[in-house]
């Protein structure tokens, strides 16, 4: 349903909205607040916490301008009888809504009589609850909370519960759910609400997970022939030993290869922990087998990183390798695709770009996805039906802890790589504020002088707006300035050219480079192993697992290395990442610590992405939810259902 459909919804208010991804009335519906505010008036008392009063406007607010940007508005109130001087600033435009006598509410602290506002509320009554909801600038919480009130007014939005499971769990309307949720009345209101809107999202999402294994497992697979002498060989001329998981996961896919039973895997290990040679191996048997592979990745700075290194490691076995990203030009595209489907290119490394219906294969034989959580169910069946029945490889550093994977992922078998390659060094990890930075500079200059190179990450101010580059040029002259400009630094951002790109990486690749300025684009997969360092600045605006990908940029050899968190908020989070290295401890305390934890990254796309269900709290409806989808499938409900039935034609797109 368009959101254009809504009254006084302007091209404006349209354009912010799909910076928060929200692009049409289901989205608009389904923006759930991530906090309540609940407003309970205090006395008017002199302390250093924030307090909220109810208080009677006595003057006219008069505004004064103090310097660019900065205006103060002041006006006197009563409160508990007793006159009190108010301030607030920056809010000059308030000046029309403060009339005499009129009665609002105040959030501030209060001392030597006078009331410092941060803000003024209006209409608000103690015991009222307000849904708190993450914005983007140009958008206010008010203006949301008016176009979910109208949306939910507008109806016309799927309820994706099947009617004989409302019917038996007897759950509140899909209508008064939205209602009870954007607007409580009371905070039992929001757990019912929840049970139900939770349940709705972990159906829909194991229904498709089911129904994909289910398709998956039916099919029958290509027993693929390949001589295992060889393998060994292969894996002896390494410049490296295999750990043992890493072995383990090699034996188990190699088996899967073999079988005719079709391969449906899923290899999850903590980063750095060596998948990409995992991998390899699998491409290179099934070249041997005579077959051709695919890997798909999320990104193309990760897709490009894959080509080089693979490449690398193929080339002395005569298997040609070729890569396919977004910036290509459509000749260049085109050649590719007639050189895979002639059969010439052995394996294809790519973004996206993969999954255009023009690309054909001669003979494909194994699919593997790296960071599949960062794609949507539909996109990975798009790339297997390249191929009557591919194996399948699905490559994960979520470190997810066991009982939640084998839930989600339903009947995927998984191998995990649990131990890292020996002679690892734990990465030492500090927070620091800013005011602390001259320690990380010191050592950041001792790391260069020994000849080693460091990240710094920043995230951007609005993750939506790829442009906002301030935060990034700003850090870039800091450094400058802090090393007299003696020392190379670049920034590398999302919104570069691919060719800027590619030199700045390869720049920083052969150490020309010393220091690379980056968004949060390097999150994945980048792999320099002569980086010993990195800063990560606002550290508090990423979940753990994020912090977990980013520090897994070094500490990628022998050398030791360090990672510098820099947030000046005292943030019990961050401690944990001072505490372990480990990727499932830290996984298992950011489920402890903020329940829903951010297991799959901050982007927003993806599968694993929920809007309201909590793994940990809500594992119990994620079980249920699963058995009742398995259950729907089994007995067809989903034929007589549009919504699942499209969803199910979706996934089963043939180009
Ligand atoms: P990830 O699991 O995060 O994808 P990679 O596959 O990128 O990790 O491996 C990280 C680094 O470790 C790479 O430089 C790789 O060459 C190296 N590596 C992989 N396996 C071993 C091993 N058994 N011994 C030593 N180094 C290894
Ligand atoms: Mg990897």
């Amino acid at each position: 349903m368009e959101l254009n459909q809504l009254k006084g919804i302007g091209p404006k208010t349209i354009s912010y909205l799909k910076k928060l991804n929200i692009e049409s009335i289901n989205d608009l519906v389904s923006y759930y607040p991530y906090r309540y505010n609940t407003y309970s008036f205090d006395q008017l008392k002199e302390t250093d916490e924030t307090i909220i009063v109810s208080a009677m406007i006595e003057s006219a607010p008069v505004v004064s301008y103090i310097k660019r940007n900065l205006n103060k508005l002041s006006f006197k109130t009563m409160i508990n009888n007793s006159i009190v001087n108010v301030v607030i600033f920056n809010r000059a435009f308030l000046k029309q809504s403060l009339q005499i006598s009129k009665i609002v509410t105040l959030i501030g602290k209060y001392k030597g009589n006078t009331f410092t506002a941060s803000d003024i509320k209006f209409d608000i009554k103690s015991g009222d609850i307000e849904p708190v909801y993450h914005l983007t600038s140009g958008i206010t919480n008010k203006a949301i909370s008016k176009l979910i009130k109208s949306a939910i007014d507008y109806g016309n939005y799927i309820d994706r519960i099947p009617e004989e499971y409302n019917t038996k769990y007897n759950f509140l309307g899909l209508k008064e759910s939205l209602t009870k949720i954007h607007f409580p009345e009371k905070k039992i209101d929001i757990a019912n609400a929840r049970k139900r809107l939770v349940y709705e999202e972990l159906f829909e999402f194991s229904f498709k997970m089911n129904y994909l294994d289910k398709k998956n497992k039916k099919s029958e697979g290509i027993a693929k022939n390949f001589s295992n002498d060889k393998i060994e060989t292969f894996i002896k001329n390494l410049p490296f030993t295999l750990t043992k998981d890493q072995l383990k996961a090699v034996k188990e896919i190699n088996e899967d290869l073999a079988s005719e039973r079709k391969m449906n895997r899923l290899l999850l290990g903590d980063v750095g922990s060596g998948k990409t040679i995992v991998s390899t191996i699998a491409i290179y048997a099934s070249f041997l087998a005579g077959y051709q592979s695919a890997l798909m990745a999320p990104t193309e700075i990760l897709a490009l990183q894959h080509y080089f290194s693979i490449k690398k490691t193929l080339e002395k076995y005569k298997i040609s390798v070729d890569v396919i990203t977004g910036s290509l030009t459509k000749k260049e595209k085109e050649a590719i695709y007639k050189r895979v489907e002639a059969g010439e290119v052995d394996l294809l490394i790519g973004t996206h770009s993969l999954l255009n219906e023009k690309l054909e294969f001669k003979k494909l034989g194994l699919v593997i996805t790296d960071e599949q959580h960062r794609f949507g169910v539909n996109q990975r069946s798009v790339l297997q039906k390249k191929s009557t029945s591919p194996d399948i490889l699905y490559l994960s550093a979520t470190p997810i802890p066991r009982t939640y994977a084998m839930t989600i992922y339903g009947d995927l078998d998984i191998s995990m790589i649990k131990t890292k390659p020996s002679g690892r060094k734990e990465i030492i990890t500090k927070v620091k504020k800013e005011s602390e930075i001259k320690d990380v500079l010191l050592s950041v200059l001792e790391e260069i002088k020994k000849g080693h190179q460091v990240y710094i990450v920043s995230p951007l101010v609005d993750q939506n707006d790829e442009l906002d580059l301030t935060s990034v040029n700003l850090l870039k002259e800091k450094y400058d300035l802090a090393f007299q400009g003696k020392i190379r630094t670049e920034i590398i951002h999302g919104k570069m050219k691919q060719n800027e790109k590619d030199a700045i990486m390869n720049d920083f690749k052969n150490n020309k480079i010393k220091i690379l300025i980056s968004t949060t684009v390097i999150e994945v997969g980048i792999d320099v192993p002569n980086a010993t360092t990195i800063i990560i600045y606002n550290a508090e605006r990423f979940g753990l697992a994020s912090l977990h990908q980013l520090r897994g940029r070094v500490g990628r050899n022998d050398l030791q290395s360090y990672c510098y968190l820099i947030s000046n908020k005292d943030n019990a989070r961050l401690k944990v990442m001072e505490e372990s290295n480990d990727g499932f401890y830290i996984s298992e305390k950011d489920f402890e610590l903020r329940g829903h934890g951010d297991l799959f990254g901050t982007r927003q796309h993806g599968d694993m992405c929920f809007k309201i269900a909590n793994l940990k709290n809500d594992y119990d409806i994620l079980v249920q939810a699963k058995n009742d989808s398995n259950e729907y499938i089994r007995d067809q409900g989903y034929l007589s259902n549009d919504y699942y039935k499209n969803i199910v034609d979706n996934l089963e797109i043939v180009d």
